[in-house]
């Protein structure tokens, strides 16, 4: 199969990490007789300083014209004091919407080799999970109506949905659960919330007529905030808005250890997608070889599986990554508290390549 890919390395350790994820990439491209095509773009802090906008619009194009994007991470100090319109963050924001990607999809998993990096209760940590959240990403409270009275000492924001907007993440969980174990909880307070109730009511209709496959369950948002930490092997694929996916997806990702090793991805309604780890630009650690490649590699794979349709491949790099983790192998990042040695980042790729050949 040909594939374009658009690279946006960004900044700090970005253009390690998606170094190291091309490298992984070209790797399963040779083993299985694909062919991708990889394209550079400038955006982030970097675009400020050469272009003076942190999206150039030969950047978005790039990244429209492709078939997927694998970004790194924007930002850092030396651009924070920089007005609001010209933030390095604006490039995540104008590429999200050029690319017209509604759904954020945030796996959290925990590494069996990892487990004792768990914060739950060690009976929990053993039964493992791989919980994969699904957020919208585009509406609800975030962009509903909201405002102050003249006095300003009242304020008001609006969870807004249409059946619409709640159908098209929907089907995307439903799409990724057949790809997983078949299980979709879709999360709500409709106890309280009229737009829950619409959600819920929705989500079952569209499950009930093109679903009836997958299993579908609900749960209340406080409920699934626990359960999260009491029980996270229940869940498999949990769709749910905007807010509480900001807030469930950050939850999950911290019970699993560290942030080196968890990716994303951005969808529409075609296949492209974005692919980020969700770190960020790591200022404190770029340039000295300490960037965990994990996450940005994992992101790799999921572009393979949910834009390329490329399972095989896909779970060829996670049995890889968690292979170099269960033979002992570890960046600074999630070394043992008093380990005395650890590999760079480049070490960690080159163990995941051996893997891969
Ligand atoms: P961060 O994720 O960059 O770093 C937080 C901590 O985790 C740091 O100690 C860092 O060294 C460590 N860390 C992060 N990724 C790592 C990896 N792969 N391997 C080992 N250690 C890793 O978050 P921050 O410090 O709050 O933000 C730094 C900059 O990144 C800011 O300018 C912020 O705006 C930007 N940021 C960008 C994105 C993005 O591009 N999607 C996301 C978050 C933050």
């Amino acid at each position: 199969m040909r594939f374009n890919i658009a690279v946006v390395p960004g900044d700090g350790i970005g253009p390690e990490v998606t170094g190291a994820a091309v490298e992984v990439l070209k790797a399963i491209a040779k083993k299985y007789g694909h062919e991708f095509e990889f394209k550079t773009y400038i955006a982030g802090g970097g675009a400020i300083d050469k272009f003076g906008e942190p999206l150039p619009k030969e950047t978005l194009e790039g990244c429209m014209a492709s078939d997927s994007v694998l970004l790194g991470a924007v930002g850092g100090p030396k651009w924070d004091d920089l007005p609001v319109s010209i933030r390095a963050e604006k490039a995540l924001l104008g590429l999200r919407k050029g690319l017209e990607l509604f759904t954020n999809l945030r796996p959290a998993v925990i590494q069996p080799a990892l487990k004792d990096a768990c914060v739950l209760r060690p009976d929990i940590a053993e039964r493992g999970f791989d919980i994969m959240i699904v957020r919208e990403l585009t509406g609800g409270i975030y962009f509903g109506e909201r405002g102050r009275n003249e006095a300003g000492d009242t304020a008001y924001d609006t969870e807004i949905y249409s059946v619409y907007e709640i159908e098209r993440v929907a089907r995307r969980a439903f799409e990724v659960a057949r790809k997983r174990k078949n299980h979709v909880t879709s999360i709500d307070k409709a106890n309280v919330l009229e737009s829950s109730r619409l959600w819920r009511e929705t989500v079952h209709r569209l499950g009930e007529t093109e679903y009836p496959d997958v299993k579908l369950d609900d749960m209340l948002v406080d409920n699934a905030a626990m359960q999260i930490v009491r029980d996270p092997s229940f869940f498999d694929v949990v769709v749910t808005s905007n807010m509480f996916g900001d807030i469930l997806s950050d939850e999950a990702s911290q019970v699993t250890g560290s942030i080196g090793l968890l990716a994303s991805a951005s969808l529409g309604e075609s296949q492209r997608g974005l692919y980020e780890p969700i770190h960020g630009s790591a200022p404190d650690i770029a340039g000295k070889d300490l960037a965990n490649p994990i996450a940005a590699i994992l992101s790799a794979a999921m572009m393979l599986r949910y834009s390329f349709d490329l399972a095989e491949e896909a779970d060829e790099i996670d049995k890889a990554v968690s292979d170099v983790l269960l033979e002992g192998w570890r960046t600074a990042d999630i070394k043992e508290p008093g380990a005395e040695t650890w590999l760079k980042g480049s070490e960690m790729k080159q163990k995941i390549l051996e893997k891969l050949r």
